[in-house]
């Protein structure tokens, strides 16, 4: 029987946060497992065997306004700063994308203001005052025929779902500009780690109090580990056996492409709003800069999440909400586990909101009764490490 302080469940950046806090903060001993090869979770990162960095699971661009969460990752990383610019593929031609005063122009197919862009757009829009889903919100911004030329069937195509029955919150997140600034997030920090995420949290992870075990689903050794507190970071549903019936996601099929070019496309990411099967073309080197004579593209394909795909997506959806609330309410009961992260709160969340979800949790739990040393006496190799 091996003991740990604590069992945590997945090395992503919710898990591999707290362990980090956990260990280097309060001394505590921590075992990471995640059931992938590796460790970063949907951050992971690696060069691949043309010499290409590319990110796994798609696109991951780091963004934040906290400077809290900067100052944090920052001890594990430097940054390459990047301005995410990308474009949106549709009609025959590259549209500039989030729609900005340079897509106005290129839809008028003349120069224009942001005055006339503003006046043109409050014709256009129509008026709610409190938009509810997704289409909504971007109508009431644009109007529907942009609506119906970038939003409509993209998001139909990601969420399997019309626009009509996600929450405001994920078209809403996408920004609206009368002004030429053709940045696809508008967040005040904008970089990558500079050598990946899979080094950041390799560093992250580098501590005596922390051992890692990938290759591993909880659920295989939970039995033979002793701890003090679990902190679970995988999907809420699965935790309880889907005893309230299964949440949904939505998955992906990334499929990379290796050319012999230096560059594929005008831009770091192409959204493919339309015909196409894929959502969107995902070039990295853009962003990191590398000087390569060759090039990697990811096609992303959405697709429904089964038995061989990965949960990627929470739904945000009032029908999916309300699903996750029976199993919520049954995570309070649990009080000797963190339910922590995107999947295990069910929510779409970026990856600063999960650090700093993470950072909160850490404050909590270092406020709570521990009941302390037993542990640590049962495992004297451990001990050692604990000053
Ligand atoms: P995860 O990274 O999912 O980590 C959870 C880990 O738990 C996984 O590694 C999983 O293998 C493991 N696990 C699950 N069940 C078990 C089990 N039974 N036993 C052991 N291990 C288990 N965010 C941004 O800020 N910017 C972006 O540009 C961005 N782009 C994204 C693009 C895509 C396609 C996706 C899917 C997400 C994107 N995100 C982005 C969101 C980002 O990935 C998440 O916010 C962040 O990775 C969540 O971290 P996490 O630790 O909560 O979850
Ligand atoms: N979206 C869209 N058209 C686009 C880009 C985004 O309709 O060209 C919508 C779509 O519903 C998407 C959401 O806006 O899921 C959020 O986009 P983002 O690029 O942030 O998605 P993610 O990177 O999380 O997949």
């Amino acid at each position: 029987m091996r003991e740990y302080d604590y069992l945590i469940v997945g090395a992503g950046f919710a898990g591999s946060v707290l362990a980090e806090r956990l260990a280097s903060q309060l001394g505590r001993t921590c075992l990471v497992v995640d059931k992938r090869k590796h460790v970063a979770g949907n951050a992971h990162d690696n060069t691949n065997r043309d010499g290409v960095l590319t990110h796994t699971y798609g696109p991951h661009y780091f963004r934040t306004n906290s400077d809290r969460i900067v100052d944090y990752l920052s001890q594990f990383t430097d940054w390459h700063e990047v301005e995410y610019k990308i474009l949106s593929y549709t009609h025959g031609k590259y549209w500039q994308f989030p729609i900005n005063l340079n897509t106005f122009e290129q839809f008028l197919g003349r120069p224009s203001t942001s005055e006339e862009m503003q006046a043109t757009l409050d014709q256009w829009r129509v008026p709610i005052e409190h938009p509810k889903n997704s289409e909504e919100v971007i109508i009431s911004q644009v109007g529907v025929e942009l609506y119906e030329m970038f939003f409509k069937n993209y998001t139909t195509k990601q969420w399997k779902r019309d626009p009509k029955e996600l929450d405001a919150s994920v078209c809403g997140r996408i920004p609206v500009r009368t002004n030429r600034d053709d940045r696809y997030l508008s967040d005040r920090f904008q970089a990558l780690p500079k050598d990946g995420y899979t080094t950041m949290f390799g560093r992250m992870l580098d501590h005596e109090l922390i051992d890692v075990e990938l290759d591993t689903d909880y659920r295989r050794i939970k039995d033979v580990v002793r701890y003090q507190h679990m902190i679970y970071t995988g999907p809420i549903d699965e935790y309880f056996g889907r005893c309230y019936g299964q949440l949904p996601y939505r998955s992906l099929r990334f499929e990379p492409e290796t050319i012999q070019t230096e560059y594929f496309q005008p831009a770091m990411q192409v959204n493919y709003p339309n015909s196409e099967a894929f959502t969107r073309i995902v070039e990295l080197k853009h962003a990191t800069g590398q000087k390569l004579p060759v090039t990697t593209i990811v096609r992303e394909y959405p697709e429904d999440y089964g038995f061989n795909s990965e949960p990627y997506y929470p739904i945000p959806a009032p029908d999916a909400m309300a699903k996750y609330e029976k199993y919520r309410l049954r995570a309070e009961m649990e009080t000797q586990v963190s339910f922590v992260g995107r999947l295990a709160t069910y929510r779409y969340y970026n990856m600063d909101q999960v650090v700093g979800m993470a950072l909160a949790e850490f404050e909590k739990l270092s406020k709570r009764p521990w009941v302390d040393r037993q542990i640590r006496i049962a495992n004297p190799q451990r001990r050692t490490h604990v000053a």
